[in-house]
C-alpha cells in the first residue's frame, strides 16, 4: 500500500492516481494523515479491502510530508560502513542518535534556501512508525513499521560541528532541511525492505550510490535499540543514516550552491527533488 499527504489530506496512491481517504472511507478515517497513522493497523486492514474509486491525477508539487507532525524524529549518524570510513571515524558500537526538529519537514518537491556555504546532502531511508513501540526485540521490530520513505538529512556543516561539544540537531533543522516522501510505502511492497538501492544526484551527477543492507544498525536493530530508551509512537520518524559520498568528504569538498538541484532516489519507493536558492545572511556561530 502507498499512503501519503496530498494538499494536506490523507491519500492512497495506486497506478499514478490519488484517492482521498476521508471521501473513500465515508469519513471513517480522518483527512489528517497523523490521525490515520494513529490507527494504522485498523487503517491498513480497511485499505487492503477497500475498492478504489474516484481516483484522480495529481501534481507532485502538491505532495506534503506523509507524517507532517511527528512527535519525535530520530536520526542515526555514521550508520553505513563506507560513510564512517570516508569521515575517518571508527564504526560506532551503538547507535549515534540526534534529532531533526519537525519544523524542518517538507514534502518531496521543494525549493530550499541555503543557510550558508557548507550545506551538504545525506540521502536516507526514513522509517515511519505505525505502532507504539516500547522495548521491542529486533525480531519483532518490522511489525511496528507503518512504512518507508525517502529522506534527505540536509546539514549545515558549520552549524552542525560548532562549539566544544558539537550538537548536530540545529544544523540539520533549518527550514526545509528535512524533505521526505514522496509517500509512505508499506514494507510488503518492496522485495527486501532491508536491501534497497539508494542514490543521490547533485545537478545531474551521481554522488551517492549505496544499498541499505550496508547499514551498521539496520531498521529492526535501530527500532530495538531506540525503544529500550524511549517509547516510539505512531507517526514518529527514524532517519537511518547515509551512505558514502557526502559533499564534505569530496576532495575538494563540494557543498550545495545557488541553482543546484538535488535528486534523491530509493528504488521501489520513489524520489525527492530539491532546488536551492542563494544563502541569506550566514548564521553566526560562536
Ligand atoms: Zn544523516
Amino acid at each position: 500500500m502507498i499512503f501519503g499527504n496530498l494538499s494536506g489530506r490523507s491519500t492512497l496512491f495506486s497506478d499514478a492516481l490519488a484517492y482521498d481517504v476521508a471521501t473513500l472511507s465515508g469519513g471513517s478515517f480522518s483527512d489528517d494523515p497523523m490521525r490515520v497513522l494513529a490507527v494504522w493497523d485498523h487503517f491498513r486492514d480497511w485499505a487492503s479491502r477497500a475498492t478504489l474509486t474516484g481516483g484522480r491525477a495529481f501534481a507532485e508539487a502538491d505532495l506534503g510530508a506523509p507524517a507532517p507532525r511527528p512527535g519525535q524524529i530520530f536520526a542515526i549518524g555514521l550508520n553505513y560502513r563506507d560513510h564512517a570510513a570516508e569521515a575517518g571515524l571508527p564504526l560506532p558500537g551503538d547507535l549515534t542518535v540526534f534529532t531533526k526538529f519537525s519544523s524542518s519537514l517538507t514534502g518531496p518537491v521543494s525549493e530550499v534556501t541555503l543557510s550558508g556555504s557548507s550545506v551538504d546532502w545525506e540521502a536516507e531511508l526514513v522509517v515511519v512508525l505505525g505502532r507504539t513501540a516500547r522495548r521491542v526485540s529486533a525480531e519483532e521490530a518490522w511489525s511496528y513499521v507503518a512504512g518507508l520513505m525517502v529522506g534527505q538529512d540536509l546539514s549545515d556543516r558549520v552549524v552542525q560541528t560548532a562549539g566544544p561539544v558539537p550538537q548536530f540537531s540545529l544544523g540539520k533543522s533549518f527550514a526545509g532541511y528535512s524533505p521526505v516522501g514522496p509517500w509512505l510505502v508499506t514494507p510488503d511492497e518492496v522485495s527486501d525492505p532491508d536491501d534497497l538501492a539508494i542514490e543521490t544526484r547533485v545537478s545531474g551527477v551521481i554522488v551517492q550510490s549505496g544499498r541499505t543492507s550496508d547499514m551498521v544498525f539496520g531498521v529492526s536493530e535501530a527500532i530495538a535499540r531506540l525503544s529500550r530508551i524511549v517509547t516510539l509512537e505512531p507517526g514518529d520518524l527514524i532517519f537511518t543514516g547515509t551512505p558514502a559520498g557526502v559533499g564534505m568528504s569530496a576532495k575538494p569538498p563540494r557543498f550545495l550552491r545557488d541553482g543546484d538541484t538535488l535528486e534523491t532516489t530509493i528504488h521501489g519507493i520513489g524520489s525527492l527533488r530539491q532546488s536551492f536558492a542563494a544563502a541569506g545572511e550566514p548564521v553566526e556561530v560562536a
